[in-house]
């Protein structure tokens, strides 16, 4: 008899004791109906858990049936998000719980792989033939027998004992995510500390992961919600899982000997020993593991902050007196522009922090997000979107160079150091104290005059008050403003050799804990010195009650963001993202050329157009010099919208007509009249509908539209549905008075339209007697790499082009350009003012912004990045076939996603990766009728190593997807 697909029939080896099998099925009817995803076995006829058959050979197997599980095993899963792996902890922790219960005379069998009786593999170390790796193991067994002792007196239970990668089964769809599907094969199951499942779970889990200590917190915080760890376990923890690892990697040597000719033995100890020979911190990771579950970061951490405070007020003053009323300063990322370059603080503006403040002493908060770190020593990873050190774990306390620095309670000298690089410390040292209760705790003092190193020596005694060391000056302090750097500790050992000062914002849950606000020791209240941080949730809250619902944020994950520079933006707490997505910013976020125009402008005058100035001459100059002649008049407005308003009111007036002919899912603004002429807004559900003036031509999509790239008359194809447009116009009496188009469609999905189809819709516009208005606003300036507008790539004259976003950097401009012989139609009587429009800021910006793109050759930069962007992308559509095609020019560029053959759009997993993208730091967007294409458009800026970046992670994120798809 076939069994159907979704049962196992597990075939024993010959021997096979029938009490291996009663006791797995005894444990896993126990675990029935707890929601633990365990296996449900499937008795015989007769309702026996196995029976008895014999094999072709004769031989005598027992055989048991259990119904399969849904899912894939772990190894397969990724990525692995967070919450799954909370599902996965809190399993085990409900798994171990339920069993305590249990008991069975077979768990007490020998077994190899019982982690509780591993020395065994200390006979087979010499089968190491790395000397380096031989070390580490022999440094694992050491320290697995200095503790097992202790493990020996913990309560054993029945465990699972085997919940490797392969015994965990996960479902993975894109919109319910990752969940444990399965817990399976408990053949491993023995009698054992607790410890040693979680152990063994951890150091499988743990491999090849990003952050394989973050992963082991977060399984073993949320094992503990369900099945509670004592402080002994912990400090058991991490010895086990290593000692665990340390048994598979000689258990599979051990095999490789035995089947010298089976490479994939050696091959699946790889994992294993990438991890084992990261020398992990073994103090560090105890600590994050007891902030995982909820203990104090390290034993008596409590006690000591107690002493600091009940202490607080009566502390030497460190600065001889009281700073009481010093006041507090601002460094944080969004309370100063300091650095101009987030990437490259200035020796400069280093030294001249605060030197605006006119105090004796001014302090700077501890916990504080700042861009000031740029050195590569707080930077992580190949890219600039990588990971970076930003929050101040000290007090800052400026004043001038010299002052003497006195110790706040008695100590002992544990390092004085001279730390030369750019941006560090200088002179430092480090005080170890005691309360009274004999914890230990440590006080770091950076910034001082290197002289210190004549002066102290480790093991020396500082009394309380004692002056023990100066501050330096800007050249020997790491080239900073005179200060003080007062740093707080409640353990040395996890702070290794670096003492790090700033910390990940990612980390800062176990660095603000470990290195706690210091304000004790300056008899200073927390609150007066620790940074209050931009709370996002308030902020959301907020915009949600005081703004009109369909103000939309984007990304699951809303991101709040308060600095940028060129083609990055930086959060609230300081992270990078890499911005590939806003076009705005054209020649770059927070441009310096821009900041000073602007500043002098302001400084100067901001008036309107009614007074002569020759700033509003010169922006037209500079706008008319890249228009073909005949587009000879501009009109300065303040954005795309009102610009395409103008442009319709000029094709109007000119024409006396009032239809326009449009192309389907355009976008030309938010106004009414512009709304009018946009079907991706007025065909919304809800929208206005297009109104009988407007007439809608399919979109120019050779990719999925009705006429296709095999066609070689597609252009001519396409074009000619605007007769039908024409004749419409006719039936209903109307008056034509223009075509308006998105040169290359944008929301409409990054479309390229064949070439020659605008010159034939132009032809035909035109002896129709209507005017054509490109809007240029996505394409224009250079962005296309290979032209300055898109028009000049469909070889047309436009009779009005509009201009927007990129021209302003981000203020406010919109332009109309235009022929002489309109310009005169409009010209009727009536007076053409915008009272912001082509202000004197607004043209010293839009001057400055055309300038810039000539003098950094950034049209040329659009090309060459362009091409290495698409290069990359080609190469991904090769491995993926999800992406279906790949259009455009320079820095604008679509990725359409398709699920089949038949061109489905992905318009689900388009979203997945757009959200998992800003996960990685990079903002890209998605557009097109059904959401399906990724729309990649960055401020022109962008750098080859920025769009490897863009392709990696795509090529990650589009792996992922695999997960779901197959
Ligand atoms: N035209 C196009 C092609 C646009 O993309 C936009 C804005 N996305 C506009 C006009 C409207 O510009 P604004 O938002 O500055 O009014």
């Amino acid at each position: 008899m076939r069994l159907p697909k979704k049962y196992v029939l597990k075939v024993m080896r010959v021997g096979c004791e029938p009490d291996f099998i009663n006791m797995q099925c005894a444990a896993i009817r126990m675990l029935n109906g707890k929601n633990l995803c365990t296996p449900e076995i499937i008795p015989t006829v007769s309702g026996a858990d196995f029976a008895s058959v014999n094999d072709e050979e004769g031989n005598l197997r027992l055989v048991w049936v259990i119904k399969a599980k849904s899912g894939v095993c772990y190894s397969k899963i990724y990525p692995r998000p967070i919450d799954f792996i909370y599902d996965l902890g809190k399993k085990i922790g409900g798994l171990n719980k339920a069993l305590k219960e249990f008991d069975h005379p077979y768990l007490d069998r020998d077994f190899k792989w019982n982690l509780m009786e591993s020395n065994w593999i200390t006979d087979y170390l010499y089968l190491i033939t790395d000397n380096d790796r031989k070390d580490i193991l022999i440094e694992i067994i050491e320290e697995y027998n200095s503790v097992l002792h202790k493990a020996k007196k913990l309560p054993q239970f029945a465990i699972h004992n085997d919940l490797n990668d392969y015994n965990i089964l996960a479902t993975s769809d894109i919109s319910e995510g990752v969940k444990v599907s399965g817990i399976i094969d408990f053949g491993d199951m023995i009698r054992s500390p607790h410890i040693c499942e979680l152990a063994i779970s951890c150091a499988y889990i743990a491999l090849d992961q990003e952050n394989p200590i973050k992963t082991i917190a977060d399984l073993v915080g949320s094992y503990h919600t369900k099945n509670p760890l004592t402080e002994l376990d912990l400090d058991l923890l991490f010895i086990f899982l290593k000692m665990r690892l340390a048994v598979s990697v000689v258990n599979s040597t051990m095999m490789s000997k035995e089947n010298p000719d089976d490479a994939y033995i050696t091959i699946s100890q790889a994992p294993a020993w990438r991890f084992l020979d990261q020398k992990f911190d073994a103090n560090m990771v105890l600590a994050k593991l007891r902030l995982a579950c909820g203990f104090e970061v390290i034993k008596n951490a409590n006690r000591i902050l107690d002493y600091l405070h009940k202490n607080r007020g009566s502390f030497a003053n460190i600065f001889q007196s009281s700073i009481e009323h010093a006041p507090m300063v601002d460094l944080s990322i969004s309370g100063t522009a300091l650095p101009q370059n987030p990437f490259d603080l200035r020796l400069d503006e280093a030294a001249k922090i605060g030197s605006d403040i006119n105090a004796d002493y001014w302090l700077g908060f501890w916990g504080e997000p700042r861009l000031i770190y740029t050195s590569q020593a707080f930077r992580s990873g190949k890219y600039n979107n990588s990971n970076r050190r930003s929050v101040h774990l000290g007090i800052d306390i400026f004043t001038n160079s010299g002052h003497k620095i006195s110790a706040p309670l008695e100590g002992i000298v544990k390092t004085v150091e001279n730390r030369k690089f750019h941006l560090d410390y200088g002179g430092v040292v480090i005080l170890e104290h005691n309360n009274n209760h004999g914890d230990k705790f440590y006080s770091l003092y950076g910034h001082l005059n290197p002289s210190v190193l004549k002066k102290l020596s480790v093991g020396q005694i500082i009394e309380k008050g004692e002056i023990f060391c100066e501050l330096g000056n800007e050249n020997n302090n790491g080239g900073w403003a005179p200060h003080l750097h007062l740093q707080l500790s409640l353990s040395l050992e996890c702070m290794n050799s670096n003492w790090p000062g700033v910390s990940d914002p990612d980390e800062l849950n176990f660095w603000g804990k470990l290195c706690p606000n210091p304000a004790s020791l300056l008899n200073l209240d927390d609150d007066k010195t620790g940074y209050k941080k931009i709370d996002k949730k308030i902020i959301q809250d907020e915009r949600k009650s005081n703004f009109g619902g369909n103000l939309k944020l984007s990304y699951k994950n809303p991101l709040m963001f308060v600095r940028g520079w060129k083609h990055y933006l930086f959060d609230q707490m300081g992270r990078t993202y890499l911005d590939a997505y806003n076009n705005v910013p054209h020649v770059g976020h927070s441009h310096p050329r821009i900041q000073r125009i602007a500043t002098k402008q302001l400084q100067q005058l901001n008036t309107n157009t009614r007074y002569l100035h020759p700033i509003l001459n010169e922006f037209s100059k500079v706008i008319l010099d890249t228009m073909p002649d005949k587009l000879s008049v501009c009109y300065f407005v303040n954005s795309g919208s009102e610009a395409n308003e103008l442009a319709l009111r000029l094709a109007r007036t000119a024409t006396n007509g009032q239809d326009i002919i449009t192309p389907d899912h355009g976008y030309h603004g938010n106004t009414n009249a512009a709304v009018e002429v946009s079907a991706y807004k007025f065909n919304k559900p809800n929208g206005i509908g297009c109104k009988p003036w407007v007439h809608i031509v399919d979109v120019a999509d050779d990719y999925r539209g009705e006429f296709r790239r095999s066609d070689p008359n597609r252009a001519s194809k396409y074009a000619n549905l605007v007769d039908r447009a024409l004749s419409q116009i006719k039936l209903r009496e109307g008056k034509l008075a223009g075509f308006i188009s998105e040169t290359f469609p944008s929301v409409g999905g990054q479309i390229i339209p064949p070439s020659g189809y605008l010159s034939k819709v132009y032809e035909k516009i035109h002896t129709a007697g209507g005017i054509c208005i490109a809007d240029e606003v996505q394409t224009g300036l250079g962005r296309l790499g290979s032209f300055f507008y898109g028009f000049e790539q469909q070889n047309v004259l436009p009779d009005v082009v509009v201009l927007g976003k990129p021209i302003g950097n981000g203020h406010p401009i919109g332009v109309v350009v235009t022929t002489k012989e309109i310009a005169k139609k409009f010209d009727n009587g009536i007076e053409f003012f915008s009272t912001f429009g082509g202000s004197t800021l607004s043209c010293a910006i839009g001057v400055e912004v055309m300038k810039i793109i000539h003098d950094e050759k950034l049209q040329k930069n659009a090309f060459l990045r362009g091409e290495s962007l698409f290069e990359g992308l080609l190469n991904l559509q090769l491995q993926h076939p999800i992406i279906g095609d790949v259009r455009g020019f320079g820095l604008f560029v679509g990725v359409e996603l398709i699920v089949d053959n038949n061109l489905t759009p992905a318009t689900e997993i388009a979203a997945y990766i757009v959200n998992r993208m800003r996960e990685k730091r990079i903002l890209i967007g998605v557009e097109g009728p059904a959401d399906n294409i990724l729309k990649i458009r960055p401020p022109l800026t962008i750098d080859d190593n920025d769009i490897d970046c863009i392709i990696s992670a795509l090529d990650e994120c589009l792996n992922e997807v695999k997960t779901f798809t197959s």
